[in-house]
């Protein structure tokens, strides 16, 4: 992709965590609308590349551009306001109050949890939260406590609080942990269709899943990209067998 039509930019981006050089120089290019999917093995550098990209892991050399500006090292909370959602690893969700208020929470221009839940619920809010409970696919469950959802349900509250700060650009550090097999299918549903409206950069390890969502896969190992493509062309990537997706592969593809 041609990097001037990219909604964001990493080039030769390294982290050095006290020496040790966790991100070795990575590009990556992400358009419009566009699904780019990151796999590679434990500790290959996977979460500290959106960490460096939100602002939270320092950047020691390269850059992060974001519609063509520089945003390297800027801070988390600068770089959320900008338009650069991320979904952690571990649901990070108010389990005592509704999914409704979890959502009303997250809405842009909130402030804290007892004046956001006491101050008058608009119209706009109210239709705004309708929105994302539908997209999340718990239109039914909007005034359920978060704690009686399950696993697969909670994390698709935080995907929706996520997206009810309107960002552009959407990153998913491996949404379908601890999934079962149909929530996981729900939750690929899910981000197709976030990416309608929004880029979405999404670390995962199941590779059904990789190859019901994505259109673009970057191999990340230890600290560098191993390779760049599409399902097919990863699949068969001698090198990507080799130090990820295993012997497995090659016997299927045989
Ligand atoms: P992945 O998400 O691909 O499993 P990570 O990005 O979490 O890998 O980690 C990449 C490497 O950087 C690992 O060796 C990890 O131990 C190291 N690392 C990650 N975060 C830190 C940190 N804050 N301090 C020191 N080392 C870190
Ligand atoms: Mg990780």
């Amino acid at each position: 992709m041609n990097s001037d039509e990219s909604v964001l930019s990493v080039r030769d981006l390294k982290v050095v965590f006290s020496g040790f050089k966790a991100l070795k120089g990575i590009d990556l290019e992400v358009g419009d609308q566009e699904i780019v999917t990151i796999i590679g093995p434990n500790g290959a550098g996977k979460s500290t590349l959106l960490d460096a990209i939100v602002g939270k892991s320092p950047v020691a050399a390269g850059h992060v551009y974001y519609h063509g500006r520089d945003i390297t090292n800027s801070s988390p909370y600068d770089i959320a306001r900008m338009g650069i959602g991320r979904k952690f690893q571990n649901p990070n969700v108010y389990n005592e109050l509704s999914v409704f208020e979890n959502l009303l929470l997250a809405l842009k221009g909130s402030h804290g949890v007892f004046a956001s839940i006491r101050s008058k619920l608009t119209r706009a809010k109210r239709d705004k939260i309708e929105q994302v409970l539908d997209r999340i696919g718990l239109l039914d469950k909007a005034y359920a406590k978060v704690s009686s959802l399950s696993h697969g349900q909670k994390q698709w509250v935080e995907i929706g609080m996520v997206i009810a700060q309107d960002p552009t650009v959407v990153l998913l550090d491996e949404p379908t942990a601890g999934m079962t097999a149909d929530e996981t299918f729900e939750t690929g549903e899910i981000i197709q269709s976030i990416a309608r409206s929004h880029s979405v950069v999404v670390i995962e390890h199941d590779m059904e899943f990789v190859k019901q969502i994505a259109q673009r896969i970057v191999v990340l190992h230890q600290g560098e990209k191993l390779a760049e493509g599409s399902v097919q062309e990863i699949q068969s990537n001698r090198q990507v067998i080799e130090v990820y997706l295993g012997r497995e592969q090659i016997d299927k593809a045989a």
